[in-house]
């Protein structure tokens, strides 16, 4: 993915996202398979070519040494993992293996590949602690001016943890403590290009959640919209289709509003209190 001079800066702010986006996606409407995609500036945004159902390779990388990122809404300093690691009596190789696990629940629901790199110079995701902690976790997604169809590319996304939280390796009923597992499948699922579709019932709904690991059928199918089905299982529901309502949700043909920086505010969202800076949420 290459680095454009021009940076467009959106948020995911999570559960700061959830009410801004009401209304304005894909087949949210509470049912047992809803889905949200992001939409940012009156855009879809994904990875690889800016085409609903064309699939897409993203590298990622873990900081290695602290990371300013001024223009980001979300996570504008990223430190290594290390310290939250090591706070936590998780060994840092088990968090790197935990969130190779969370990649992969996304590239065998859909075609979307991940590969890790070593030099964060390289990737396209880079994922760390929060330099400044607040609320559990943020992912923060940059798009590419210009789109097409109503659809802007992503050129880079940013997920954080906040290393002054408790942080667990497995569920154990304990809804306080989040899973880093389930807490990163539900980022990464921001970070390339969904949102969150109603407070529970999917990965993607906002609300932190034990009661399932694995990718629920909307987020298969939010996933699947964006990426097609993965050729690694072609098991998954396929039953997006790009060619019908969906897609005619989505802007004009042609939009292209490439003018330069734009920076979304979405203070204005920060009204759900006690939910302002959660991922994730049980309120
Ligand atoms: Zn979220």
């Amino acid at each position: 993915m290459s680095r454009t001079a021009i940076r467009v800066s959106a948020v995911i702010g999570l559960a700061l996202v959830w009410p801004f986006a009401m209304g304005i996606a894909s087949e949210a409407n509470g049912a047992d398979d809803s889905f949200r995609l992001l939409k940012l500036n009156g855009h879809h945004v994904k990875w690889g070519d800016r085409a609903l159902g064309v699939g897409a390779t993203v590298r990622y990388a873990f900081v290695d040494a602290p990371r300013r990122f001024d223009g980001a809404r979300n996570c504008r300093v990223l430190v290594p993992l290390e310290g939250l690691a090591a706070g936590h009596g998780i060994a840092l190789s088990t968090l790197e293996d935990e969130a190779a696990a969370a990649f992969r629940v996304w590239e065998e629901a859909a075609d979307i590949s991940f590969d890790r790199v070593d030099d964060p110079e390289r990737a396209d995701i880079l994922i760390g602690a929060q330099g400044r902690p607040v609320g559990r976790a943020y992912a923060n997604v940059q798009y590419q001016p210009g789109s097409h169809d109503g659809v802007k590319a992503i050129d880079q996304a940013l997920i954080c943890l906040n290393p002054q939280q408790r942080w667990k390796v497995g569920f154990d009923g304990d809804t306080d403590v989040y899973d880093i597992r389930y807490t990163l499948v539900h980022e990464i699922g921001h970070a390339i290009g969904l949102d969150h579709p109603s407070p529970s019932g999917q990965v993607m709904s906002f609300r932190y959640s034990e009661q399932y690991r694995d990718l629920q059928p909307g987020d298969f199918r939010g996933v699947q919209l964006l990426y097609g089905a993965s050729p690694r299982t072609m098991t998954a529901d396929t039953s997006s289709d790009p060619s019908g309502e969906d897609a005619g949700e989505l802007p004009g043909a042609g939009v292209d509003d490439g003018s330069g920086p734009i920076q979304l505010d979405l203070r204005s969202e920060d009204h759900r209190a006690g939910c302002r800076f959660l991922a994730m949420s049980s309120c």
